[in-house]
């Protein structure tokens, strides 16, 4: 049966299911940090940046809320309701994964107010001074690390730097914290017998500042806590390190690592920074499932050995006596190292701008020395060119010189040859004449009358043979001096050229007879052979009979016997090809090479024939002269004692 008691029942699970629901679907995993004090306080600073830092670089996410009790301002029972009922209403519906707790005031209030607030989360401790802490009747789901401070290692190390050391002065005060320091304190004095201590408690700061600044030699101070003096003036650890380090007369050891830089020479120090990242790795253990009793609890292992050179030089500490495995801070930097980076980078570009110089002076000097070869080779081509120019221009000079006396002597022969010429053949003309007459009237009336005497008939035959050398001679007088007016008339372009139309064939025919003259007391024969149809041509017929003329005549000249066959016939091309050939006594080839040479004549001696009519040695160059002026060959061909062929070609009219 259902009674109201049992509806509130179900109510009050349902609004318990409701509320719980966030918090079981919570993914973000939770962990408070609840400092005894305030942040202003270099070890409560150090311990949240310790925990902070931890906790934001592993790989699981983790939400960190953090709270500030303020004990060191504020510790009585209305204070400590306050922070319940604010807490309470803050985090009494959210479940912690861990809880970490800096300092004994925070690490009390969370054993005290865990099931009241927290929903009995696990409880990791840092900072605790309270040795029995851990042996608490409530300490459950519990683990952390406690803040001993190793009095004796920090003493040891005092005497260590300063081996005239005699009397050490402990500053503390009255304190929570400082009492424990004392108690601990008190507890290794034993240990050091040669030394002196004396405390310096329940004095104003300006008190303990006027004892520090008068301590005789071989005096050290030992700093505890002092942070509130006889006259209740709270100070910070770093307030009271500022005042006394200033005034001191001998150096002051620490406990803790926060005061490290700002005055202590050093000691075995305590990190709250360290011991928030013991601390947050614990929490982290435990987030990923480690319960916390498995976790040991750490005692001492979070100290360590720091000194602060400056400090030491100030008091004229040896720094080389510090423990091995010390930390020491405000090392100068040496010249080198502070400038390291500085003076590689200078030498890296020195070096690198060397390297560029020396290329490049390399590369200059290349190049100069290739410019000078350049500019000895550029000289040497032009003295080269110059000399050979004077040289060309001397050779031009010299040739132009040549070609002038050349033209002139040209010049000269042809004026002389046409002069000479004229002048020889009107009275050779003349004498032939008279000659003649003399001849005919001679043998007409005086040869008859010669020949009752026998004398005078001999007379009259050497007179008769005499006049007929000289006709003959006369006669070949006449032709040499016409042939020299052709050559130079042809040369120097004065020659009349009466060009007509020619019939090949009715000009052979006229030009037989004339030609068969000269076999007529011969016993070689002539024969003409036309290979009909000719091709007409244009020419000077009297020019074309005068190359017949000189072709047959030399035939006959040099043939005693067989033929001389005149052929007249037409090339492939349609030109007119007349060909004299004889069964004569030949040319050599090194004469038959220069036959058409001005004056050229073969040295008829060596012929074993008697030459009958000597020529002038100009015949065949006017041939070839004539020839070739109307656009035609002339060549000959010979093989000695066998004959020679001389052949000529001249254009067609259809050509
Ligand atoms: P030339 O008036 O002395 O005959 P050419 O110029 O006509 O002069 O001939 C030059 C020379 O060529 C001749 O002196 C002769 O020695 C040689 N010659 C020309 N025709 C013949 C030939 N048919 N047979 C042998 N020798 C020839």
């Amino acid at each position: 049966m259902i009674t109201r008691d049992t509806l509130y029942a179900a109510l009050v699970w349902a609004l318990v299911i409701l509320f719980a629901a966030p918090a079981g679907a919570q993914t973000v995993n939770r962990v408070l940090l609840l400092n005894s004090y305030n942040r202003d306080l270099a070890w409560t600073s150090d311990v949240t940046d310790g925990v902070e830092e931890t906790l934001g670089s592993q790989d699981i996410p983790i939400k960190l809320s953090i709270e500030f009790m303020d004990t060191k301002n504020y510790y009585n029972s209305e204070y400590l309701n306050i922070l319940i009922q604010e807490y309470k209403l803050k985090y009494s519906h959210i479940q912690f994964d861990a809880i970490i707790a800096s300092d004994d005031n925070a690490a009390n209030f969370v054993l005290q107010q865990r099931e009241n607030i927290f929903g009995n989360a696990p409880l990791v401790f840092c900072g605790v001074n309270n040795f029995n802490f851990p042996m608490r009747a409530d300490f459950s789901n519990a683990t952390g690390v406690l803040e001993f401070s190793d009095m004796k290692s920090t003493i040891e190390s005092a005497i260590r730097l300063q081996p005239d050391l005699k009397r050490i002065y402990i500053v503390n005060d009255e304190t929570t914290s400082g009492k424990f320091n004392r108690s601990r304190i008190t507890k290794v004095l034993p240990e050091f017998e040669d030394i002196e201590f004396a405390w310096i408690e329940s004095m104003s700061m300006s008190e303990v500042k006027n004892t520090l600044a008068n301590l005789p030699g071989g005096s050290a101070v030992l700093l505890g806590s002092f942070n509130r003096d006889r006259l209740g003036v709270f100070y910070t650890y770093l307030e009271t390190l500022g005042i006394l380090s200033a005034a001191s007369s001998a150096p002051i050891y620490g406990l803790w690592d926060f005061l490290l830089g700002k005055g202590i020479v050093g000691g075995m120090l305590m990190s709250g920074y360290h011991q928030g990242r013991i601390a947050a790795d614990m929490a982290t253990e435990i987030i990923k499932g480690r319960k916390a009793e498995a976790i040991p609890i750490i005692i001492e292992q979070a100290n360590q050995y720091m000194f602060d050179n400056a400090v030491m030089e100030r008091y004229g500490i040896d720094t080389g006596r510090v423990p091995d495995g010390s930390v020491v801070i405000n090392i100068p930097e040496s010249i080198s190292d502070k400038y390291a980076h500085a003076v590689w980078s200078f030498f890296g570009v020195v070096v690198f701008l060397t390297t560029c110089i020396l290329i490049l002076l390399v590369n200059i000097r290349a190049r100069r020395s290739a410019e000078v070869d350049l500019e000895e080779l550029s000289r040497y081509q032009e003295e080269l060119i110059e000399i050979r120019t004077d040289e060309l221009t001397q050779r031009s000079r010299e040739l132009e010189l040549a070609n002038y006396e050349l033209k002139k002597l040209d010049e000269l022969k042809t004026a002389v040859l046409n002069t000479v010429s004229h002048d020889l053949r009107t009275p050779l003309t003349a004498v032939l004449g008279f000659c003649k007459i003399i001849d005919r009237d001679f043998r007409r009336s005086f040869v008859p009358l010669a020949e009752t005497d026998e004398a005078l008939e001999k007379k009259s035959e050497r007179i008769t043979n005499n006049l007929a050398i000289i006709e003959k001679e006369g006669g070949r007088l006449t032709r040499l001096i016409n042939d020299f007016l052709d050559l130079s008339k042809i040369e120097s372009g004065d020659i009349a050229w009466n060009d007509v139309s020619v019939d090949p064939v009715t000009l052979f025919t006229h030009a037989h007879p004339i030609l068969e003259g000269y076999f007529m007391d011969s016993q070689v024969a002539f024969d003409l052979v036309l290979d009909e149809p000719l091709p007409k041509i244009v020419a000077d017929p009297d020019r074309l009979l005068q190359v017949l003329n000189n072709l047959v005549g030399n035939a006959g000249k040099f043939t005693y016997q067989g033929k001389v066959t005149l052929t007249a016939t037409t090339t492939e091309g349609g030109w007119l090809k007349v060909t004299v050939s004889d069964t004569g006594v030949g040319i050599s080839k090194p004469h038959l090479e220069r036959i058409f040479d001005n004056f050229y004549q073969v040295d008829q001696e060596s012929t074993s024939r008697k030459v009958i009519s000597r020529g002038s040695g100009m015949g065949l160059a006017i041939s070839k002269r004539i020839v070739e002026h109307y656009g035609g060959t002339i060549s000959a061909s010979s093989k000695p004692d066998q004959g020679s062929s001389f052949t000529f070609t001249i254009p067609s009219i259809s050509v």
